[in-house]
């Protein structure tokens, strides 16, 4: 009798605001838990891109039959153009398709355990999945605490102090952009701080690129990834489609890893197939084979990065909006303003996110965590009274 020796493991906190938001009857419920994008009637939308790209799939997809544990390579490589471009020589880059950034960030961390790096420092607060899933491989997560909830700042010398404790050849964990939970980046100067820190101490960086196009535009998202691969001798890009293209549930992201030399860069890739074949045999093929299509056409194309630039500005109006009531009670929202993507954390106690699911039916994450995309312009308002009663 094995299954005795298991612990239970607790419920996921999200999974359970998110049935409890869907228990409740009132009907001007906001849920700002969940992290998919939604518009102004609370919809999370498949992209016109994506639907167009799906009918030329079931016209012209001849064969189910099996890829390998590479994936779609017409995805890999159009995709590691448009992300990396020619940041770096490109026999410096291999690159593979994965479920999701989820399974990018599991070779990655298999792939670093395989290769002697025990420690991998983390920036924190993090996603809560990192930590677990880091751990998980083999690779202890150390936490740097850098994002100071109260102003939302990213506090640069602070990260930077916190590597002291690095040993040359552990890993370091980099948000690409928008970072999840708090939704303030690095800016230029911090980024290559922060390359060149890495650089000289022998660290080796994982960048997890998972909401490029949802911060500052498509291009000007990637310049932080970009200035760690241009660098450091060796890299990894965990890439996530699933916000971008609105692909959630189609599991779509790649791994890219950037070497020192071809030569490596072809043992990496052995490394990463056999890994990935052992995991997941082959990723699932529907969401690369959309992106795959769309990059391929310069009219979807263009449609996409439209679509994708309106999400964009849907999220930053709607920053605006929070931001511009300033501070109520205790919480300043004004900062909300300098964030970026689907994510801010307030500075709200877990006893006054309680408060406002129970008097005001707003949901959101215990950590104060919010999704700026749960907001519509009404939503926006009854927030503001809910925190002026809060304080009240
Ligand atoms: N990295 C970060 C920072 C995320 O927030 C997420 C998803 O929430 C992921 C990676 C994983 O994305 P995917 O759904 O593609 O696995």
């Amino acid at each position: 009798m094995r299954f005795a020796t298991l612990a239970r493991q607790p419920d996921d906190p999200l999974l359970r605001i998110i049935g409890q938001h869907a228990a409740d009857p009132r009907a001007d419920k906001i849920d700002l838990g969940v992290g998919v994008f939604r518009d102004e009637e609370g919809r999370t939308p498949v992209m016109t891109a994506v639907k167009k790209a799906e009918a030329i799939l079931l016209e012209t997809q001849s064969s189910k039959s099996y890829l390998g544990p590479e994936g779609d390579i017409g995805f890999v490589r159009a995709l590691g153009d448009l992300v990396i471009g020619d940041t770096v020589a490109r026999d410096r880059i291999v690159g593979l398709q994965t479920p999701g950034g989820t399974g990018a960030l599991r070779l990655t961390a298999e792939l670093l355990a395989r290769s002697g790096v025990a420690r991998i420092w983390i920036g924190s607060p993090s996603w809560a999945n990192h930590a677990p899933l880091f751990r998980q491989a083999g690779v202890e997560p150390a936490l740097i605490p850098c994002y100071d909830v109260n102003s939302q700042r990213f506090d640069l010398d602070g990260f930077l102090a916190g590597m002291d404790g690095a040993a040359a050849g552990d890993a370091v964990l980099l948000h690409g952009c928008c970072h999840n939970p708090i939704g303030i980046d690095p800016d230029a100067a911090g980024w290559s701080a922060i390359a060149d820190r890495i650089a000289a101490d022998g660290l080796i960086p994982v960048v997890d690129l998972a909401y490029q196009g949802l911060g500052d535009g498509f291009a000007i998202d990637a310049l932080g990834a970009r200035t760690i691969l241009k660098t450091v001798p060796e890299a990894l890009l965990a890439y996530s489609c699933d916000k971008n293209f609105g692909l959630y549930r189609e599991r779509t992201g790649a791994l890219f890893a950037v070497s020192p030399d071809a030569e490596t860069g072809t043992i990496v890739l052995s490394n990463l197939l056999a890994l990935a074949r052992a995991n997941w045999s082959m990723p699932p093929d529907h969401g690369a084979a959309i992106v795959r299509i769309i990059l391929g056409d310069e009219a979807l194309a263009r449609e996409w990065r439209e679509e994708l630039e309106t999400m964009r500005q849907r999220l930053a109006s709607l920053r605006a909006m929070l931001a511009a009531a300033g501070t109520i009670g205790t919480v300043d929202l004004a900062a909300v303003a300098g964030g970026k993507g689907m994510f801010a954390t307030l500075p709200l106690t877990p006893t006054q996110v309680q408060w406002l699911r129970d008097a005001h039916a707003i949901y959101m994450a215990g950590s104060g965590r919010i999704n700026i995309a749960g907001f519509n312009t009404a939503a926006v308002a009854r927030f503001h009274a809910a925190l002026h009663d809060m304080a009240a």
